[in-house]
């Protein structure tokens, strides 16, 4: 039975094999067993529910509970060349029965219906004229008042039970199920001896951070700058937020949309339009945007505020990389996040026991915003499952240098004290950077002691040094609009020199500057069918299709039915038109010369970050190593005999930040010992795979290398070739 549906897989929807958890659950159904299903989001539930009723005879029926997801995958079920269809309010009477007879005569094989449709008398005896051998229930969660979602129509899907002459099989789907949740779905179902499948809920292809203490306009500006085309979603916390940062980026020539509750229908479906057809790159929204927003390519979702728990977190972060393509989901924490939330559960109308609960799951959510272990393990765990360092989050893959900033926080720290602790952080920041402003003046601050003692920082530089302390918990803004700064108890130890404080200096992740000139024509060409066919781009190809192509480069058909998610439908539609772009590319394309030497775009340029630069910039002044530049200081200590580990064990520095150094220094022109560096057997391999793919790419070059040979050794051989060159 399962070899059938993996043809069926191949056939329709180009897929070589079954995910995880995807065999299982089609299985259990195969065998005539009801069956539960629990995936994390973008596990692929919809197939599990799809093949069977490619299988099945008669119609097979979906509660799904928006009108838009409906059409979304109904519109996605007729691009693959399946037969479906969807019942909703958006339909005459007319165009119901219509749907209904057609139907009858076997010419869908999914019908997808509203919960609430169920409710009324005449759909259901009409329903009764139907071969129904399966109902398969999305988001069952909504079943359950214990989940998040609590829909009381679904409520009458067991009516509807009641009255059907005979009782299809039962599936039910959602992504977000506690145990009390499931045990609600089963029993409000009726579910005959259930088979539960629950897949885990990682998702290997999110990328967690948390970024903290830094001015999150100035991060926004920097991300959105660097992840050029890229479409995203920015989750806040209020509608005033969203509609000031939508204001905002506007100003600065983004491509944004708004989505809040405070907008009218007719906006909102606008802005999700456009996000969803590629029009808008950015849709900045309140956590009103996002159930049924099947948008499979968003690539990453920005928390501009901290939401109040986890689930609420996993959920609204989960709608990135849903085609399992590499995506982001990045939280910008402050403090004032905990008193928003706070202020939004001491608002609310719930019962003393009911806020206690909330107040637990929002220490959970700070937690997370200060763990120093691992971001995925420390998501997970909070659901039950138990993994181990996962090398793809904002923790594992710190490459942040520590900034020894005791002095500058002693002299804020006495600042306030001097102020008495009763301003908020400009006004501070206004004092220590030695300010004329009338308000100092008047409160005659000019005479304090610590009046211009950070003279050479801006005043900006300040505040967010002060956000940073705020963020580590050394300093507490009060609630109000206007918040004041005190101290913490953490902070008398460091003003009585009892404890040192360190600042974390990000520095922007490697990146391989990969050349996107085909995938950027495939996307023009995904877009124009989509125009024409009047369905999202993603519904015509998912991203990862799209990379596959660009991997691949097919020449044929039979090459092109090899790419994942080609199917013989899709082949039909597009196949020529795909192949075309993909020639002409390839013929247009100039031969591969290696460009070993060009510094603007090369990869060891792009790739090696400005050290210590950065907190140096960041901090609002150059002197941070007075003489000698950090990197150059690893080259010295090098060049004494130290190790590559020792010097970075000794400086406080992840190995890859004293690679990097090394690397830069090579790049400056500094004499560097390569052989020492480079692993003799290595090296000619490296330079027959440069010789042969260019040393534009590193990424390519990796792959094509043994496994044991790391991007360090092949940067390195890149600068010692690049060195030559010049020399
Ligand atoms: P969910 O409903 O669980 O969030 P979807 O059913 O929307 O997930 O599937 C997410 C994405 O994964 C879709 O683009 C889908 O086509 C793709 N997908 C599903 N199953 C497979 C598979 N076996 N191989 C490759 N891609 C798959």
């Amino acid at each position: 039975m399962l070899a059938r549906a993996e043809q069926l897989l191949k056939k329709y929807y180009g897929y070589a094999s079954f995910r995880e958890g995807q065999g299982k659950i089609i299985n259990s159904i195969l065998q005539g067993r009801d069956t539960v299903g629990i995936m994390p989001t973008g596990g692929g539930k919809s197939i599990c529910y799809q093949i069977p009723a490619l299988i099945l005879p008669g119609t097979t029926l979906v509660i799904s509970p928006l009108i838009s997801l409906m059409k979304d995958q109904v519109d996605a079920l007729n691009s693959l060349g399946i037969p479906a269809a969807y019942i909703n309010s958006s339909l005459s009477l007319g165009e119901v029965r219509e749907r209904i007879s057609e139907a009858g005569r076997g010419n869908y094989k999914l019908l997808y219906v509203a919960p609430e449709r169920l409710e009324s008398e005449q759909f259901r005896s009409l329903l009764n004229s139907l071969q129904v051998p399966l109902l398969a229930v999305d988001e069952a969660h909504c079943i359950s008042q214990w989940g998040h979602d609590f829909r009381p129509s679904y409520r009458s899907i067991a009516q509807l039970l009641q009255g059907l002459g005979q009782r299809p099989l039962l599936a039910a789907f959602t992504a977000t199920a506690t145990g009390d949740v499931t045990r609600d779905i089963i029993n409000q179902l009726s579910l005959k001896d259930p088979d539960v499948h629950v897949t885990g809920f990682d998702r290997a292809n999110l990328f967690f951070e948390v970024i903290r203490g830094e001015d999150k306009r100035d991060y926004l500006l920097n991300f959105l700058r660097q992840n050029k085309d890229q479409p995203g979603i920015i989750y806040a916390a209020t509608r005033k937020e969203v509609d000031s940062l939508n204001d905002w980026l506007g100003k600065k020539k983004f491509s944004a949309g708004k989505y809040h509750a405070g907008l009218s229908d007719a906006e909102r479906v606008e802005s999700q339009e456009g996000f969803l057809y590629d029009d808008i790159r950015i849709m900045v929204a309140t956590n009103a945007f996002g159930m049924g927003i099947d948008k499979s390519n968003v690539r990453f979702v920005i928390h501009y505020n901290m939401p109040k728990n986890m689930e609420s977190y996993y959920q609204e972060a989960g709608r990135a990389g849903r085609d399992g393509e590499p995506s982001r989901c990045i939280l910008l924490f402050s403090p004032q996040d905990i008193l928003i939330q706070k202020f939004l559960i001491e608002q609310s109308t719930q019962s003393p026991e009911r806020k206690r609960s909330e107040y637990k799951k929002l220490q959970v959510m700070a937690d997370y915003c200060h763990t120093p272990r691992c971001l995925r393990k420390f998501i997970l765990a909070y659901f039950g499952e138990v993994i181990e360092e996962c090398n793809n989050c904002g923790t594992c893959l710190d490459q942040s240098e520590l900034t020894d900033i005791t002095l500058e926080a002693q002299k804020i720290f006495s600042c306030m004290l001097r102020m008495r602790e009763q301003f908020g952080i400009t006004m501070v920041s206004e004092v220590l950077k030695g300010s004329n402003n009338k308000k100092v003046l008047q409160f005659g601050f000019n005479r304090l002691p610590t009046y211009g003692i950070m003279q050479e920082y801006t005043v900006k530089a300040i505040g967010d040094l002060m956000k940073v302390l705020a963020a580590e918990g050394y300093i507490r803004l009060t609630e109000g609009q206007y918040p004041v700064a005190k101290l913490q108890p953490k902070a008398a130890a460091v003003l009585k020199q009892e404890a040192k404080v360190w600042q974390k200096v990000r520095k922007p992740a490697l990146q391989a500057a990969g050349d996107n000139t085909l995938f950027e024509l495939l996307r023009g060409l995904r877009k124009e069918i989509s125009q024409q066919e009047k369905v999202p781009p993603y519904v015509v190809f998912p991203d990862s299709t799209l990379r596959q192509m660009c991997e691949r480069l097919p020449g044929d058909e039979q090459d092109l039915m090899a790419v994942s998610g080609v199917g013989e439908e899709k082949l039909r539609r597009y196949g020529s038109r795909f192949l075309q772009v993909i020639r002409t590319y390839i013929e247009e394309r100039s031969p591969m010369a290696p460009h070993i030497g060009k510094d603007d775009d090369s990869p060891v340029g792009t790739a090696v970050p400005a050290g210590g630069a950065v907190s140096a910039g960041r901090l609002g002044r150059t002197d941070r190593h007075p003489g000698v530049p950090s990197h150059v200081l690893t080259l010295q200590m090098f060049r004494e005999g130290k190790s590559l580990r020792e010097i970075a064990r000794e400086r406080k520095l992840t190995a890859v930040t004293v690679e990097d150094h090394i690397i830069r220094c090579g790049q400056e022109g500094h004499e560097i010992d390569w052989d020492a560096i480079i692993p003799t057997r290595y090296e000619p391999l490296v330079i027959s795979k440069v010789q042969e793919l260019g040393g534009e790419r590193l990424r390519p070059l990796k792959e094509a290398l043994p496994e044991e040979i790391d991007y360090f050794t092949i940067k390195a051989v890149l600068c010692k070739l690049q060195t030559q060159v010049k020399a």
